[in-house]
């Protein structure tokens, strides 16, 4: 799979679009890319560590403010028409200012602004997007859609919010207003990310780190596969293992499962009765863990060595907290035996991505395998592509 276009690339297409559907040019152009995480997975919601990238993969918006209360949105990616809105009516309770389809995305940033106190909103805006962020594929499009429209209005009512702050305000939006109980990593990692660079993040005290992570200079490359696929099991799942992780943490007398050390992780198991909650213990503080080790590595410039850090995570992710899925098993299986140097999936998991570290030389030959593995099972053609660590979100123009 070619490279995505660059936000530089879409701007002029997604400006055209803006003044053909509004009749005027837009104010500016922003871009919010989407991610994948490294490693740290379902580590979010028990005050943990995760280190995920930016995708060059990223939305594009053309924004302009408007002083009539309307927000209009539109996506070139979506059949829906332009939606018009009423900026200061919007709740996320069902009634009149419930908002359903990809709107609530946009129109829930802009119900979190309100609601964090910055009025200027209420005045409305014109929005046209696009994407180059594959969706639904654990790639992170809803948060690349919420950063975007987050930060073009920060920049043009001059609302000074930080970037952490603007994840947070994304993250509002698709918890409270989506109605999806996502952690913050998502949104953090397309605010915040810097190119050549994966973000460590500790979302207890939300402190960021940015670690080098220049590959290519050792002869390495990471590759995404988007599996196409995405389960029905994956709805209810993550709120079931949220609210395992949680008995878990009160089983112990801790306030979260970071608390749990890893050193202490024998003996907290032996006090842990539920083997569910037992395996999903297991799995977020080893995961903590492998997040550390992963640092330290990178640190030690040993990225290589970081490969069976990842695969140890999947058969975590797979054996523990049952997250996966046979396509993503397959992936990971398929490129091990061609040669990886690891592999897990990332995201939310039941379908979705998974990241493949591999040196540069073999990068073709474990894409190959893990497209004639997907073949010969029959499943339909993942999308393979190098996720090379690219720029959070920006003003374009
Ligand atoms: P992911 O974030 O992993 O891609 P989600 O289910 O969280 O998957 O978010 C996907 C949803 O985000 C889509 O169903 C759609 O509502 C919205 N979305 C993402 N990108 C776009 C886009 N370019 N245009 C319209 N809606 C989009
Ligand atoms: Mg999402």
């Amino acid at each position: 799979m070619g490279a995505p276009a660059t936000p530089e690339e879409s701007a002029r297409a997604v400006a055209e679009g803006f003044t053909r559907l509004y009749g005027s040019a837009p104010e500016g152009l922003w871009a919010a890319p989407g991610r994948v995480n490294l490693i740290g997975e379902y580590t979010d919601f028990n005050d943990g560590f995760v280190m995920p990238l930016a995708l060059p993969h990223t939305a594009v918006a053309a924004v302009s403010r408007r002083t009539d209360g309307r927000l209009r949105v539109h996506s070139a990616d979506s059949a829906e028409g332009v939606v018009t809105l009423d900026a200061a009516g919007l709740r996320p309770e069902d009634g009149a200012g419930r908002v359903h389809g990809w709107a609530a995305y946009p129109a829930g940033v802009v119900w979190a602004l309100r609601e964090a106190g910055h009025h200027a909103v209420t005045g409305g805006a014109d929005v046209h997007l696009a994407s180059t962020v594959p969706t639904g594929a654990g790639l992170s499009s809803s948060a690349a859609l919420e950063i975007v429209v987050a930060l073009a209005l920060n920049d043009l009512h001059g609302l000074g919010l930080t970037r952490p702050e603007l994840a947070r305000i994304g993250q509002r939006a698709e918890n409270a207003f989506v109605g999806v109980p996502c952690g913050v990593m998502d949104q953090t990692a397309s605010a915040c990310a810097a190119e050549g660079h994966l973000l460590h993040l500790d979302t207890r005290d939300l402190s960021l780190r940015q670690v080098p992570f220049d590959l290519a200079a050792q002869g390495l490359a990471l590759l995404a596969v988007d599996t196409r696929v995405k389960h029905a099991l994956g709805d209810g799942a993550y709120a079931e293992r949220r609210a395992g992780c949680e008995a878990g943490a009160r089983a112990l007398g801790v306030r979260a499962l970071r608390d749990v050390g890893y050193a202490r992780l024998p003996e907290a198991l032996d006090r842990l009765e539920d083997p569910t909650v037992r395996a999903y213990v297991r799995h977020v503080v080893s995961d903590n863990e492998r997040v550390r080790r992963t640092m330290a590595l990178l640190d030690a410039g040993d990225a290589r060595a970081v490969g069976p850090v990842l695969t140890e995570g999947h058969v975590s992710l797979r054996d523990d907290l049952r997250v996966s899925a046979p396509e993503l098993d397959l992936v990971v299986e398929a490129a091990n035996a061609a040669g990886a140097l690891g592999a897990r999936m990332t995201g939310g998991g039941f379908g979705g991505s998974a990241v493949v570290l591999v040196e540069s030389g073999d990068a073709e030959a474990v894409t190959k395998a893990v497209e004639d593995a997907f073949a010969a099972a029959g499943h339909t053609a993942p999308r393979v592509f190098p996720a090379i660590p690219s720029a959070g979100a920006r003003r374009v123009s």
